[in-house]
């Protein structure tokens, strides 16, 4: 799926501030996009429910000693912003690939702002409202998921637009909220043009781990993990967990990379 047009458009709002025009044309090729989708997936039945769902990248596949650390800001009613945390990475010189929901983006635009400038962060879509990602309507923890292939489009492609306008720089990775998919969502989103990215280690489990958990999580790390956390709960114990883990890591030689220097644009699905 070539969406090159889309980009363009969405660079020369940014550019040029001709936004009411620009949109309307927007809207329009968004419209046909899902269509397009919706007629393709309509009435495909799913058999997996799972965060490893065929298709989920869970590592980075490389034997070189990388571990790619991926924070989330899930959007939520009590969530805030770790400073300490986010802090902490910037003065250690530690790469983060940041999974930011739009609510997140809304409630701390100029925080959102600041990150997205920081070329050590690379900023990714965790979605509109925070949805697991079902054909139909599948719900984990509580948390009710798309219902339908044009909520699947809805819940990805409207955060990866949003956060294209804001930055210039479309997504390239999904993480749904929860982390939970069905197959054909998954294909879903990588007909999108995302890459729909899972975890090998659990670090801070939602922000429920305490700081001693979050250490030991980290250091189960291997070649080429990816680590999943988060950095909008300031209250939670993960901040300090992953600051007493990421020298230990780096001592035993780990260096922490973004996913898009592991996971090429070219291996993305067309
Ligand atoms: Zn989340």
């Amino acid at each position: 799926m070539k969406k090159t047009s889309t980009i363009a458009l969405l660079a020369s709002v940014c550019f040029f501030g001709m936004q009411a025009v620009e949109l309307l044309f927007e809207q329009e090729t968004y419209e046909k996009l899902k269509a397009k989708i919706v007629t393709q997936f309509e009435g495909k039945v799913p058999y997996e429910w799972s965060e490893t769902a065929t298709g989920v990248v869970s590592t980075l596949g490389t034997s070189d000693k990388v571990i790619a650390l991926t924070c989330d800001a899930c959007g939520s009613k009590t969530d805030g912003y770790d400073k300490e945390l986010i802090d902490f990475l910037i003065k250690e010189n530690v790469p983060a690939t940041l999974f930011i929901n739009a609510r997140w983006i809304d409630k701390n635009p100029t925080i959102f702002k600041e990150l997205a400038a920081n070329p050590l962060f690379e900023i990714e879509s965790h979605g509109m409202e925070h949805k697991p990602c079902s054909v139909n309507g599948n719900s984990i923890y509580g948390l009710q998921g798309t219902k339908s292939p044009a909520e699947v489009v809805d819940e990805v492609e409207k955060n990866g637009l949003k956060i294209a306008l804001l930055t210039g720089r479309k997504p390239k990775y999904y993480r749904s909220g929860t982390a939970f998919y069905d197959e054909v969502a998954v294909q879903i989103v990588s007909e999108l043009g995302y890459k729909v990215i899972g975890f090998s280690v659990l670090g801070d489990k939602g922000a429920t781990l305490n700081a001693n958990e979050v250490e030991k999580a980290f250091l189960t790390s291997e070649n080429g993990s990816i680590i999943i956390c988060h950095f909008n709960r300031p209250e939670k114990e993960t901040g300090a967990g992953l600051r007493r883990a990421i020298p230990k890591l780096k001592e035993k030689g780990f260096t922490f990379v973004k996913l898009e220097e592991y996971l090429s644009p070219t291996s993305l699905a067309t």
